[in-house]
């Protein structure tokens, strides 16, 4: 049996470990377009900010490390066609621009996300990025330790890119952020919650800018000198773009079903609707446990996990995953945000029942010092008052909060069984009644 596997990152890389592992004597082969495999970018913001200098900390795991178990690795190997008839894959070797042809048994397709590129924020300008892969990061790092930028301009609000503006003011940056619509990480969060997060970037100093639409750059030799908007042209020395990412489906016949932005359409094994044919990761969609919808979420928590299912599915081990939350977080500045399950405006959009309700507390005792603020929101049934989503913000630890609650909508639970799960109490670290009890306990 062959297993071929298109893409060396996270879902390919799971998938590869996982189907060599139950099934050693199948031959399994990963091809990868760039240089480096197992690279995880979540660690790019950081790298880029100077938290920690080897960019190779962001990989997992090496080559050798995988070969040593006995998947057969090809860089600079790009797959530019498949066919599902023939069982074959064409593969561009990228050094020589020789192209052949690889027959497969069962193929899982792990190539991932590309930076959405909007024509106004393309540019060849030296000091435009974008960052999604380990090359750019390099590349920024680079920039920013050899020309010493005083100000940088970031197009984009959602996670991606507060966690750049994160590293950047580490850095000591100037900062600016422009977002298309009203709110910063609107996606994953409601209002009450976004309206913190505005409050803490501009505290922070931050020269934060909503509902603007940037129409491109004034460049000067080669450079951008400033980033130019529908109301206004703000100056700066670099500009990270960081406004969303496309599936990397183009090279693949039009017979794959897909989700309206190019995304493959598989079920909860990572399957796709041709057969023997997987998927996983950034390229596909992944089963949303509340909605029963197959939807497109775009993190590495989720091209790891569906990998490690279609590795056992490829190994021919049945098996399905029990879907997807959604729970994401993010530090916005001094702020830890936590989210799982629905947002209100995810309900109103598909048209779902929801009751919420919207706390402020604090997260411990008074008289033990640090004592900080801490919000949340939960959204519930209002007929069985089962959890449907939660939001927590706060300090220390608050985000870890947001995982219960993915625990506790997981296994769907009240909010009245919420409001006396036996959660600890300890000074240090929360009140008599903890932040999440009360939670429960408030939404009536
Ligand atoms: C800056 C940043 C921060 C992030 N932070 C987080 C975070 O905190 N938490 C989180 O959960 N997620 C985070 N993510 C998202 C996460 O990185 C992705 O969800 C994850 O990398 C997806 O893995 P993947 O294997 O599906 O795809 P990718 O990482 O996109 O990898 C796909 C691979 O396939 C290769 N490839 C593409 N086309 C072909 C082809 N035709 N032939 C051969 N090879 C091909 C590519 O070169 C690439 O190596 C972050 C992403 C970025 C950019």
């Amino acid at each position: 049996m062959r297993i071929v596997i298109i893409g060396g990152t996270a879902a390919g890389m799971s998938a590869a470990a996982k189907a060599k592992r139950l099934a050693p004597e199948d031959e399994v082969i990963v091809y990868e377009k760039g240089e480096v495999i197992s690279f995880g970018a979540c660690g790019l913001p950081y790298y880029i900010g100077g938290f920690f200098d080897d960019p190779q900390q962001m990989i997992a795991r090496q080559k050798t490390d995988f070969e040593k178990k006995g998947i057969k690795i090809f860089l600079n190997q790009e797959a530019t066609a498949v066919d599902p008839d023939r069982k074959e894959v064409t593969i561009l070797d990228r050094e020589s621009g020789k192209e052949n042809k690889v027959a497969y048994d069962r193929l899982m397709i792990a190539s991932g996300a590309r930076p959405l590129s909007l024509r106004a924020l393309a540019s060849e300008a030296a000091n435009v990025f974008v960052c999604k892969t380990y090359d750019d990061g390099v590349k920024i790092r680079k920039f920013l330790e050899q020309k010493k930028p005083q100000k940088a301009v970031v197009i984009g609000g959602g996670f991606i890119g507060i966690e750049i503006l994160e590293g950047l003011k580490h850095r000591g940056l100037e900062t600016t952020l422009i977002e298309l619509t009203d709110q910063v990480l609107g996606v994953s969060f409601d209002r009450e919650m976004t309206e913190l997060f505005e409050k803490e970037l501009r505290q922070g100093g931050v020269d934060l800018h909503l509902s603007e639409k940037v129409l491109g750059y004034r460049e000067e030799g080669g450079r951008a000198v400033a980033v130019k908007t529908d109301q206004g042209e703000y100056a700066c020395d670099m500009v990270i773009t960081a406004t969303g990412v496309v599936p990397n489906t183009e090279f693949l016949p039009q017979s794959f079903e897909r989700l309206e932005n190019g995304a493959l359409h598989v079920n909860r094994r990572g399957e796709t609707n041709l057969e023997n044919i997987y998927a996983a990761g950034d390229c596909a969609s992944v089963y949303q446990r509340i909605t029963g919808d197959d939807v497109y979420i775009p993190l590495a928590t989720y091209a790891n996990k569906m990998g490690r299912i279609v590795g056992e599915n490829l190994a021919g081990v049945k098996n399905e995953y029990e879907g997807a939350l959604g729970s994401t977080g993010v530090k916005v500045l001094s702020l830890e945000a936590g989210k799982t399950g629905l947002t209100a405006a995810e309900c109103e959009k598909l048209d779902i029942p929801y009751k919420a309700v919207v706390i402020k507390d604090k997260n411990q005792t008074d008289y033990y010092p640090n004592q900080e603020d801490i919000w949340g929101k939960i959204l519930y049934d209002p007929q069985t008052k089962v959890i449907i989503g939660a939001q927590i913000v706060g300090k220390n630890g608050a985000l870890l909060r947001a995982d219960v609650m993915a625990a506790a909508i997981a296994k769907k639970m009240t909010t009245d069984e919420l409001g006396f799960l036996d959660l600890i109490y300890a000074p240090p670290f929360s009140r008599t009644w903890e932040f999440l009890n009360v939670l429960g306990n408030v939404a009536k």
